[in-house]
C-alpha cells in the first residue's frame, strides 16, 4: 500500500510498504477523511520525536473499518468510524488510575504516526478497536467530522485542564485550532469574560464566533499587561495555553489569580526548563495550579464530543480553511500546514476510493 511518510527529519515523501496486520482485538481502517496537524510538522521539521525513517504520517481521521480482529464486538467491516489522535491501551495500569493517555508510558497512548504507522495511508492500524473507535454519526459530514480526532478533544482538554467553573474569567492564548477549541470548550463550562489572544483576523473571528469576549492582539503589546489592564489588575481565573512559547508560559502564571489554574495543551519544543516566575508564583505558596496534558482518547470521549456536534454545541466546519479532494492531495495539505500562510487554520483531505 501507498502512504505519505516521514523520510528522516526534515524529509518527507510517498512510500510503499506492507499493509498492516490485524491482531484479535484491532481494526484495519481505510481513510475516509483526514488532517495535518501542526504535530506532523513538529515531527517532521523539529525532530519533536526524534529521527524516523519511513513512518506514515497523521493521526487525524474518519475512516471505514476494513477488516475486525476476531475479539472485537462492537464495530465489523463497513462501519463508518471516528478515530481519535490518541488509542491507549485500555488494559494497561494507567488506564484505571484515570491517566490513559500515558498508557504503557508517558505520552503512550500517542501511537498514530509516533509509535506506528499514521493515518496517511491507504489503509492503517487502531489497536483496541471496541475502546477506541466511535461511529461516525448519520449525516456528519467527515472532513468536520475528522476535527473529533484532535483539536476538538484536546482545545476541550485544555478547559478541563484550567478547570474552568461558572463566571469564570479566562484567558486563551494562541488561538489557531486547538485555542479556537479551547475558547469553545471554556465558554461551554461557564466562562463569563474570556480574553482570546491572537493576531490573524480570521482567527479572531471565529474565536468572537465561539464566544469569546474580548480580542487580545499579542502585537499590540504585552499580553500580561493588555489582561492586566482590562481587569484592573486582577488578573484572570483559568489560562489555557494553546500557543507560544516558555515565555508565554511564565507570562500565563503572572496573569493568574490565586487559586487559579493553568490549563496547557501546547507542545514546548525547546529548551531544557520551563521558568516559573518565582515571586508571581507567591514565592512557592500562591496555589496557582499548572496543569499540562496530552488529549484523552477512547470511544466514550469521542461519542460524546460528536454528541456535542450533532446537537450544533461545537461546529467544527468553522475551522476548515483549505478543504482538498484526493488521498494524493495529503501531500499539499501537509505542505500547507508547515508553511502556515495567514488564512490557514486547518486542512482537510477528504478521500473517494
Ligand atoms: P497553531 O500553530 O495553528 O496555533 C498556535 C497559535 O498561537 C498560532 O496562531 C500563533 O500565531 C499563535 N501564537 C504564537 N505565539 C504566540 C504568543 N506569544 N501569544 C499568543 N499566540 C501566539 O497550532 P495548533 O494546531 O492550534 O496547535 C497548538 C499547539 O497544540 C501546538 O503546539 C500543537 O503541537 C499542540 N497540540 C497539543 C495536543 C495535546 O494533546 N496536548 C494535541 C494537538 C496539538
Ligand atoms: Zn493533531
Amino acid at each position: 500500500m501507498k502512504g505519505y511518510a516521514m523520510l528522516g527529519i526534515g524529509k518527507t515523501g510517498w512510500i510503499e510498504k506492507e499493509m498492516p496486520r490485524c491482531g484479535p482485538l484491532d481494526a484495519i481502517v481505510r481513510p475516509i477523511a483526514v488532517a495535518p496537524c501542526t504535530s506532523d510538522v513538529h515531527t517532521v521539521w523539529e525532530g519533536a520525536i526524534g529521527e524516523k525513517h519511513n513512518l506514515i504520517l497523521g493521526h487525524e481521521g474518519v475512516g471505514e473499518v476494513v477488516e475486525t480482529g476476531n475479539l472485537v464486538k462492537d464495530f465489523k467491516k463497513g462501519d463508518k468510524v471516528i478515530i481519535p489522535a490518541i488509542t491507549p491501551d485500555w488494559n494497561s495500569v494507567q488506564a484505571q488510575a484515570g491517566y490513559s493517555m500515558h498508557s504503557g508510558q508517558m505520552l503512550g497512548g500517542w501511537k498514530f504516526s509516533n509509535q506506528k504507522d499514521g493515518v496517511f495511508g491507504e489503509f492503517f492500524h487502531v489497536n483496541d478497536a471496541d475502546g477506541n473507535l466511535a461511529i461516525l454519526p448519520e449525516g456528519m459530514d467527515p472532513a468536520a467530522a475528522a476535527m473529533l480526532s484532535d483539536m476538538i478533544p484536546t482545545g476541550l482538554h485544555g478547559s478541563e485542564l484550567a478547570q474552568v467553573q461558572y463566571g469564570d474569567t479566562v484567558c486563551v492564548i494562541g488561538i489557531g485550532p486547538v485555542g479556537l477549541m479551547g475558547v469553545r470548550g471554556a465558554v461551554l463550562k461557564g466562562a463569563s469574560r474570556l480574553f482570546a489572544v491572537g493576531s490573524r483576523p480570521n482567527c479572531i473571528n471565529i474565536a468572537k464566533e465561539y464566544g469569546a469576549t474580548d480580542i487580545i492582539n499579542y502585537k499590540d503589546g504585552g499580553i500580561l499587561e493588555q489582561v492586566m489592564a482590562k481587569t484592573n489588575g486582577a488578573g484572570v481565573d483559568r489560562v489555557i495555553i494553546a500557543g507560544g512559547d516558555n515565555d508565554t508560559f511564565a507570562e500565563a502564571v503572572r496573569m493568574l489569580k490565586p487559586g487559579g489554574a493553568i490549563g496547557n495543551i501546547n507542545y514546548l519544543g525547546s529548551g531544557d526548563y520551563i521558568k516559573i516566575p518565582r515571586l508571581e508564583w507567591g514565592v512557592g505558596m500562591g496555589h496557582k495550579m499548572i496543569n499540562g496534558g496530552l488529549m484523552p482518547g477512547g470511544r466514550l470521549r469521542m461519542e460524546k464530543l460528536a454528541d456535542l456536534v450533532v446537537s450544533g454545541r461545537i461546529d467544527p466546519a468553522k475551522l476548515i480553511t483549505h478543504p482538498f479532494e484526493g488521498f494524493e492531495k495529503i501531500e499539499e495539505a501537509l505542505m500547507l500546514m508547515k508553511d502556515k500562510p495567514k488564512d490557514l487554520i486547518k486542512p482537510v483531505v477528504t478521500i473517494a476510493w
